[in-house]
């Protein structure tokens, strides 16, 4: 897609929502990285409600690891694979506490060496606690970002290495949570609401839901 184009949609985003934001919650750089751990094929609506009594109590390596993980996954039992993903945060907890000094680490490949942490989650961590320009492709970035035209891949991987030579800098801290956003609620992944869709003039999906 030409330059002009992919300024032009996001010079739209910015002035409908300037400051765009996670919309999981957190209280710190550890929650954060449990919150994006969690949100692993659930919607942050569900992580939100289960972590909102979950990080009152333990919003540190040391203090997860001090509840245990029976009783971690009580508070996060509402959550998709919360087996698995309760073993993980005790697992990376215990390697904050160990090798980095109970901090999230503000390295790709080693937050990338932490249990239950894939490319995705590292590049949120690295964009949202530390600023990093990331562009973390989860599902909703995926289908917008090949449907506009930003892009045109078949797998998140190469989405993700597209999107980082077709975004111009200027947009690259903000891409992934506007993309994210758009999908959330406008580009949805059925219907796809064209009609209210302030960027359609610009979009190069050719099956628009006029
Ligand atoms: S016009 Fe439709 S398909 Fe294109 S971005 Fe907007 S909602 Fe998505």
């Amino acid at each position: 897609m030409n330059k002009k184009i992919i300024d032009a949609i996001f010079a739209i985003w910015q002035k409908e929502n300037p400051h765009p934001k996670t919309e999981l919650n957190f209280t710190n750089n550890y929650t954060l990285l449990v919150a994006v751990v969690l949100s692993a094929q659930s919607t942050d609506v569900g992580v939100n409600k289960a972590t909102k009594t979950l990080f009152e109590i333990a919003d540190t390596p040391e203090k997860i690891l001090k509840l245990g993980e029976a009783k971690l996954k009580k508070y996060i039992a509402t959550i998709g694979l919360f087996n698995g993903k309760a073993a993980n945060i005790i697992k990376l907890s215990q390697r904050l506490v160990d090798d980095f000094n109970s901090e999230v680490p503000e390295n790709f490949e080693a937050l990338k060496s932490l249990p239950g942490v894939g490319q995705k989650t590292a590049n949120v961590v690295l964009n949202c606690a530390f600023g990093h320009p990331t562009i973390a492709v989860d599902t909703h970035v995926f289908r917008v970002s090949n449907r506009i035209g930003f892009v045109d891949e078949t797998t998140p991987e190469k989405t993700e290495i597209s999107l980082m030579k077709a975004i111009p800098k200027k947009w690259q801290n903000h891409a992934h949570h506007w993309m994210i956003l758009h999908g959330r609620y406008v580009c949805i992944a059925r219907k796809p609401k064209c009609g209210e869709c302030k960027i359609r003039e610009f979009c190069q999906f050719k099956e628009k839901n006029l």
